[in-house]
């Protein structure tokens, strides 16, 4: 079975859909799900916008905990919030956590403002170096969540993010995952666009050139139709390349069968 391991619901400030739906979604998609709740330490725009109540988290969704039903976090990622956030990860029995990146130096890749000033080219450069750096500090994770997260929101008439751009950087960057033993995840949110298609099956592609095996794969859904979204499309790109989808069980890797 596939797994959606990447979803919020209930906890996440920006979701519209709770638990109960994205079960019935997932039935009929026929995935696993991984709820990954968002968990922002100091977000900028909004520094209390993206915590929750874990315990009570758990307490909950402990309930509806199964084989295919597993509990996670998404961190954002910030350089200097790095021992606060493998203190949280280390005290809460996830099964699951991705580390994303939704900041550059304090800029909310989400605000357009946070572009004002950059070309492309600088902005992705940024995005990528500081990608690096933060991969490096932390340690205590599974999944490298959407690489092309950047993509869904710079203000430029290309946002595609294309290897030849800054190859050095990239492959930085998946060396950096690799060296840890960090997956990365197939992102399915742009996948509906043969442009993105094309782009991130090349950078997907490096990953695997450069020793990556394993694929977390992920619909980031907010709403409830969104649950295994474009499942077809990330499992192509993964069978074309030669990547294996996992998924995460008490922090231990899976191979996904089928
Ligand atoms: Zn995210
Ligand atoms: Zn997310």
């Amino acid at each position: 079975m596939l797994f959606d391991s990447h979803i919020h619901c209930d906890y996440s400030q920006d979701s519209s859909m709770t638990l109960v739906e994205a079960l019935q979604t997932a039935a009929k998609e026929q995935v696993g799900i991984i709820v990954t709740e968002h968990w922002d330490y100091d977000y900028p725009t909004n520094p209390y916008a993206f915590l929750f109540d874990l315990d009570d988290y758990f307490r909950k969704f402990s309930a509806y905990r199964s084989e295919q039903v597993l509990l996670g976090i998404e961190i954002g990622m910030q350089k200097h919030i790095v021992q606060k956030d493998e203190a949280l990860i280390k005290a809460h029995p996830f099964d699951c956590v991705i580390a994303s990146m939704h900041c550059v130096k304090g800029r909310d890749l989400y605000e357009p403002r946070s572009y004002k000033g950059l070309t492309k080219a600088e902005a992705v450069k940024a995005f990528l170096e500081e990608s690096v750096a933060t991969v490096r500090l932390y340690s205590d994770f599974d999944v490298f969540g959407h690489i092309d997260y950047i993509s869904r929101y710079m203000p430029y008439e290309d946002q595609e993010l294309y290897y030849e751009e800054f190859p050095e950087l990239w492959d930085e960057l998946f060396k950096a995952l690799l060296e840890k033993s960090k997956v990365l995840e197939i992102n399915t949110r742009r996948l509906d666009s043969p442009k993105a298609l094309a782009a991130m099956e090349i950078l997907y592609g490096r990953y695997r050139e450069l020793g990556g095996l394993h694929v977390s794969l992920g619909s980031d859904a907010h709403y409830k139709e969104h649950v295994g979204r474009r499942f077809a499309a990330a499992k192509q790109i993964a069978d074309k390349l030669g990547l294996l989808p996992v998924y995460f069980k008490e922090r231990k890797m899976i191979i996904s069968k089928g």
